[in-house]
């Protein structure tokens, strides 16, 4: 199985542009038919860039620092599960905000995650330019690749700032994917007892 993690770090052959973020956006406040230079833009192409380096700081990360050795054996076999994670991440058609909840479980073989490690693993793929289906699929495959459970499954919960501000959408609608693998995809009582857990308000 190919490494999720590398498919988005930089090619370090790609040749970054030597004019920074800032340069940039007030090029762009420009064109669009705006004064970069009235009071209340004058800092934003600076505010701009700095939000716009944590937003993707995901590519800064890797599943190796992500998770930093927190792996543990243990013999507990029941289902591990993490949900309502809330994450924000930016479309990559769009480069607008996408957000909403994560939930995510396993089954362990002979190792567990810490559990915090498993919200820090959904903001470093949110942090990066994403289309929703393959973050759920990346998170999956990661704790798949790191601990090898019995199975895992993700579900993300999502609504699109580009669909809805651009009336694509209906005004609540929200996306929803699923990556199912090893016994999450194969075992149906498995699959049932993640998605009842996820649905039930009480846990
Ligand atoms: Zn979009």
């Amino acid at each position: 199985m190919s490494k999720p993690e590398e498919i988005l770090l930089h090619d370090k052959k790609m040749e970054v542009p030597k004019e920074s973020v800032a340069d940039l956006i007030r090029k762009m406040i420009a064109i669009i038919g705006e004064d970069p230079n009235r009071e209340g833009l004058r800092k934003t192409p600076e505010r701009y860039e700095k939000a716009l380096k944590f937003l993707t700081s995901g590519y800064q990360q890797n599943i190796e620092t992500v998770l930093n050795g927190a792996t543990f054996s243990v013999s507990y076999d029941e289902m591990v599960v993490v949900k309502d994670i809330e994450f924000f991440s930016l479309c990559e058609h769009h480069l607008l905000p996408f957000f909403g909840k994560a939930h995510v479980a396993y089954l362990p073989s002979k190792r567990v995650l810490g559990l915090s490690k498993i919200a820090r693993l959904v903001n470093m793929f949110a942090r990066r330019l994403q289309i929703q289906e393959r973050m759920t699929s990346q998170i999956a495959e990661a704790i798949e690749s790191k601990i090898s459970p019995e199975g895992v499954g993700v579900i993300i919960e999502a609504r699109h700032l580009c669909m809805q501000m651009r009336g694509v959408e209906k005004q609540h609608g929200q996306a929803v994917t699923s990556a199912m693998l090893g016994s999450f995809r194969h075992n149906k009582q498995t699959r049932d007892e993640f998605l009842s857990l996820v649905r039930n308000p009480k846990h």
